[in-house]
């Protein structure tokens, strides 16, 4: 078995093991999850969660749809098979978190919405133009909910045309053609074009073209675009570009790459 490089290591992806990896993750660890089973068990256990667990599970970025898949339980009664009431308690209204005192729900809906990994940033390049996937893809992140922290990128500027006509409420990154307007043209110029992407991707360079230079990425920030770096599996090069103001490394190294970024 190959070695793993984590900050935290957990065992069990059940409800509680999702919920703790979303949690470190958003403070920065690196977490690595081993669960014995290749899917989520199917069939409902836990039914029922309180105001500070909603809390919780809120602050893993999945408090709506969480308010979707349960119900208050304001009254818990217990019959017996003729209908008479054995027990009854309950306790109505919210509680001091802001979440009903008491929720009911489905464990398996749940497992599925903390397994979408919702608040992760993600990056998609959009490689494929026949069969057309742009209309697909952008249903599927509107279905998700997930425009607001998926950034779209293609190589093909007509696709990324594509994304924006649409009216996609997300991130896009450059065209290449875009990003040879900001390498060729005066600064004057760039600042009249009309850029509706927010980010370039770029190599460390094309043919004599260096990206990693200061003076690229300086005119980027003045135009609010962020920089990306691809692909970058050597931690001391990405150091160096960070240092220079790069503002993301494309990696197909992120076990490597990560802790070698954190800040100290
Ligand atoms: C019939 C039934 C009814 C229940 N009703 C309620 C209820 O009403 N309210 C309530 O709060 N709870 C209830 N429970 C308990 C419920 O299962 C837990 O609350 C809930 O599942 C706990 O989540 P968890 O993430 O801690 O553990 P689990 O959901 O049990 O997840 C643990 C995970 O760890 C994995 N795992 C374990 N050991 C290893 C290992 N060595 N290596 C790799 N993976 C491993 C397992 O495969 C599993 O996926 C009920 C349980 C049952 C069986």
């Amino acid at each position: 078995m190959s070695a793993i490089d984590a900050d935290v290591a957990i065992v069990g992806y059940g409800p509680v093991g999702s919920a703790l990896a979303i949690l470190l993750a958003q403070r920065g660890r690196s977490v690595t999850v081993l669960e014995r089973w290749p899917e989520a068990y199917p069939l409902p256990r836990a039914v029922h969660f309180d105001h500070e667990v909603g809390r919780i599970l809120q602050s893993c970025g999945i408090g709506d749809e969480v308010r979707s898949i349960s119900q208050p339980a304001d009254l818990y009664e217990w019959r017996n098979g003729a209908g008479a009431t054995l027990l009854r308690f309950g306790t109505p209204g919210d509680g001091p978190s802001g979440w009903p005192a008491a929720s009911m729900f489905n464990q398996p809906s749940l497992e599925a919405l903390l397994t979408t990994f919702p608040t992760t940033r993600l990056n998609i390049d959009i490689k494929q133009w026949q069969p057309p996937m742009v209309a697909p893809l952008l249903a599927l992140l509107r279905r998700h909910k997930a425009e607001h922290r998926v950034t779209l990128a293609s190589f093909r500027a007509r696709t990324l045309l594509a994304v924006r006509r649409r009216g996609y409420g997300g991130e896009t990154a450059l065209a290449q053609t875009e990003v040879a307007a900001l390498l060729a043209l005066p600064r004057r110029a760039i600042r009249a074009l009309p850029f509706v992407g927010t980010a370039a991707q770029v190599p460390l360079k094309a043919g004599p073209i260096r990206f990693d230079r200061v003076g690229f990425i300086d005119r980027c920030h003045d135009l609010g675009l962020r920089v990306d770096f691809w692909t970058v599996d050597d931690p001391a090069e990405a150091r160096r570009l960070i240092a220079l103001g790069a503002d993301g490394i494309m990696t197909d190294d992120p076990a490597r790459m990560a802790p070698a970024l954190r800040p100290r």
